[in-house]
């Protein structure tokens, strides 16, 4: 499923491969994929150039100069640029031919995906009730300790939660509180200003980090909870045993010694 640092990835691709081009036509495979009726989606693109990509949390925005087009990649989203159609992709959605002849696709199996148009990203963000994205510069450690403040119930309810901070998934969130030692049941309202301040720093590091690995085509590093998520396995860090358990209704991962 993608995550943050997959989308990242993506935007970057799109920048690389669809911006500063333009749309040609705009080939509607299946239109399940939709968030908008078709001939809105074309009108919005058709003619257009895309002159700047923008992601917050696993959104996708591309700016037309008049509207943005928005994809979210839901469980099996994927974007893939070729010229010759026999490299289209099998589960091709929505197609994006260029003048020039380059073709960008939005591929999805599953189909949890949304291809659609929004005026604006920041109007699509406060009609969503999407928080803050944690990479954003504007995302500082008093605005994370203002969210935190107003919150009680578990930690990891409240990474998980959307409209507190956009785009950080389960896996992410148990990377973050295993690396700031914090047990994902413990309570928000009784979290120490240190313990923010880790969980405020370790999410932000291993988003950039994940970014960083993936970026090279690498895999975590073996200090990583994420080569750990078996019950039973040895914590890299301390030597104690990793356990499992659901909070939120999300299978978690942490170890029982150094996570308090
Ligand atoms: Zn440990």
């Amino acid at each position: 499923m993608p995550e943050l640092p997959e989308v990242e990835l993506y935007c970057r691709y799109f920048a690389r491969y669809a911006l500063h081009q333009r749309v040609a036509r705009v080939r509607v495979l299946d239109e399940r994929i939709l968030g908008v009726r078709k001939p809105v989606l074309m009108r919005a693109l058709v003619g257009r150039e895309f002159t700047r990509v923008r992601r917050h949390g696993k959104h996708l925005f591309a700016d037309t100069g008049s509207s943005w087009l928005h994809i979210h990649f839901g469980m099996s989203g994927d974007l893939a640029s070729y010229r010759d159609d026999v490299a289209q992709p099998r589960f091709a959605r929505v197609i994006f031919d260029f003048e020039g002849g380059g073709r960008l696709a939005y591929d999805d199996m599953r189909l949890f995906g949304v291809v659609d148009v929004t005026p604006d990203p920041d109007t699509f963000i406060t009609e969503h009730r999407l928080g803050p994205d944690p990479l954003d510069a504007a995302f500082r450690l008093d605005v994370f300790r203002r969210i935190v403040a107003r919150r009680r119930g578990a930690v990891k309810s409240l990474l998980l939660s959307q409209d507190i901070i956009a785009g950080m998934g389960n896996l992410y969130v148990d990377e973050t509180l295993y690396r700031a030692s914090i047990h994902p049941r413990r309570a928000v309202d009784k979290l120490f200003a240190a313990e923010v301040k880790a969980i405020f720093t370790g999410m932000r590091n291993i988003l950039k980090e994940a970014i960083a690995f993936k970026s090279r085509g690498g895999d975590y590093p073996g200090r990583y909870l994420v080569q750990h998520r078996q019950e039973g396995d040895r914590c890299p860090l301390c030597d104690g045993t990793i356990q499992r358990t659901v909070v939120f209704g999300r299978t978690t991962y942490f170890c029982g010694t150094h996570q308090r």
